[in-house]
């Protein structure tokens, strides 16, 4: 991680203040003055501020039942921040792993590892998401084949050149349906059934890769170490 970063995982520094520090040459690293804020450092280097060794505190993994009417945002807007449900120092380090509309509840992820969240939501890794979908129309009899291989197929959304990938459609109820997609595009969810003429009326993340959220609205955890790697 860079070494301004490393500065304020190890001490109530902030950012500014953490640069201002390596700038000043206050920080060494492996015994070396270094004034370069983007340095790299690595868990195994001896990161000393005025002479004193820094110990990373270890990055946090956190689910959220996120409650309808927050927002997706580390600011309130027209809605409350999501991060008002959680009530840990430092709130402002974490980041959303994969954000949801202010109508949409369900399963957020919350870190201060980037690399970790870069990991969940990057495009080749596919990770699957799954959406439990309230529907303004039904979908049943005859029509519910066609709409479930149209999924399967790949749909083409507004302002979009490729396809949808594969998405995995099983119908609850005749307007309850569960989605399972392995891409995170702007509204995909609300998208896709706008492709097919429908319309999302509820909207409920209810998995993500293998992890399910297992918490009431407005609950939040801490994720296992057996969670994180699985996700990663
Ligand atoms: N798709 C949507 O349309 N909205 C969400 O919040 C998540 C996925």
């Amino acid at each position: 991680m860079r070494l301004d970063k490393f500065i304020c995982k190890s001490t109530e520094l902030n950012r500014k203040h953490a640069s201002d520090c390596i700038e000043r040459a206050e920080v060494s690293v492996n015994g070396e003055v270094i004034t370069d804020v983007r340095f790299q450092v690595h868990e195994s280097n001896e990161v000393r501020y005025k002479g004193q060794r820094l110990v990373a505190r270890p990055s946090r993994y956190i689910m959220l039942h996120k409650p309808i009417h927050t927002l997706s945002s580390n600011v309130d807007g027209d809605y409350p921040s999501l991060f008002r449900c959680i009530d840990i120092d430092r709130v402002e380090d974490l980041h959303i792993v994969g954000r949801l509309d202010a109508d949409t509840t369900g399963l957020v992820l919350l870190t201060d590892d980037g690399r970790w969240s870069f990991d969940i939501i990057r495009p080749d890794k596919q990770c699957a998401k799954t959406y439990r979908v309230m529907l303004r129309d039904p979908i049943a009899g005859d029509v519910a084949a066609d709409v479930i291989a149209r999924f399967e197929a790949g749909l083409q959304l507004q302002n979009e050149q490729a396809l949808t990938l594969p998405a995995k459609l099983e119908i609850v109820a005749p307007r309850e349906v569960l989605l399972t997609i392995t891409e995170g595009k702007y509204h995909q969810v609300k998208r896709m059934f706008a492709a097919v003429g429908n319309r999302v009326i509820g909207l409920h993340r209810e998995q993500i890769g293998d992890l399910s959220l297992d918490l009431k609205v407005g609950e939040w955890r801490y994720l296992s170490d057996t969670e994180v790697k699985r996700l990663s």
